[in-house]
């Protein structure tokens, strides 16, 4: 019998820490139209899950903008702030296996005696065989040892990393009883049941530690594609704290072109600059993930 196919259920997981700017708009165009062209789902995620960086209204902010320019998700939007239990249940799930430490380490602890990895400083292994006499564990991490995790990107090629000595053991439920971003996207894309994940280069890095986690879950590995982060003209990332200004849906047919365009994908020319009924059936239809430039940030607009 023929092994069955899972069916593409794409998603976009924006973090409600304010409205959607540029750079988030490539994220959700390339993963709406990557999900359209293969015939598949494109749900939404809401990743409040870091209360005290979420801005009130930001959410709704982001899902009226997506609304405005036609971007309409599949299914429940899923929201990480009422997902606490299932979180718990995957670092229990970790425990049991002995896969989780206790951690008592401050950050400047760490800082003092940790070595520069790709994403900060590696964690030094102060805690892995026990917490020193006297103190607490302040945030629970995950053993790395080991773990040389690779995968094949769709658009960046072979990423490989040895998570030991480039990442170390890294943490799942923070010192502040927050669970972290690489559990929390774990265990969602997994109970989303997400085939393929398009999101920016930025989070390429942190792709190896999710693997390992999926890896020690038991939970399928996605496939992934990363796009070109979209920068400002001083070359830094778009995001709120670089001050990215909020997308303006006045025109939406001229404003998706833009990010059309930085995605290497043909204009959309003739339609109607407000009403979007002809542009993402034609959008649609002339993408191809390919024409994507491979590169994780291309040069800053002049
Ligand atoms: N919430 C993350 C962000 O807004 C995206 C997470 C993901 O796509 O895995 O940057």
């Amino acid at each position: 019998m023929d092994k069955e196919v899972p069916t593409y259920r794409g998603r976009f997981a924006p973090s409600p820490t304010g409205p959607l700017h540029f750079g988030s708009l490539v994220a959700a165009v390339g993963s709406f139209l990557e999900a359209r062209a293969q015939g598949g789902a494109w749900l939404l995620r809401i990743e409040d899950l870091d209360r005290p960086r979420c801005v009130p209204g930001a959410e709704d902010d982001i899902r009226r903008t997506l609304d405005a320019l036609g971007l309409h998700p599949d299914g429940e939007v899923l929201r990480q702030s009422t997902r606490d239990e299932a979180y718990a249940a995957a670092l229990d799930q970790l425990d049991r296996l002995g896969k989780i430490y206790g951690c008592a380490c401050t950050r400047r602890e760490i800082a003092d005696s940790a070595l520069a990895g790709i994403d900060g400083p590696v964690y030094p292994g102060s805690c892995r065989r026990g917490l020193p006499q006297g103190r607490a564990a302040r945030a629970w991490r995950v053993r790395c040892d080991g773990a040389n995790i690779a995968f094949a990107d769709r658009l960046q090629g072979r990423i490989s990393h040895n998570l030991e000595l480039e990442i170390g053991d890294f943490v799942l439920k923070r010192a502040d009883g927050l669970y972290a971003y690489q559990l929390a996207v774990v265990v969602d894309d997994a109970a989303q049941g997400i085939t393929d994940i398009v999101r920016g280069a930025d989070l390429l890095h942190s792709t190896t530690r999710q693997i390992h986690l999926q890896q020690l879950l038991g939970l399928p590995v996605p496939r992934y594609a990363h796009l070109p982060v979209a920068v400002n003209a001083k070359g830094e990332k778009l995001s709120k704290q670089t001050l990215a200004a909020a997308v303006d849906v006045r025109e939406p047919a001229p404003l998706l072109n833009r990010v059309l365009k930085f995605l290497g994908q043909p204009q959309i020319e003739d339609c109607d600059t407000r009403d979007l009924a002809a542009f993402w059936p034609a959008a649609i239809n002339g993408w191809r993930l390919e024409r994507v430039p491979h590169s994780r940030s291309p040069p800053a607009p002049d």
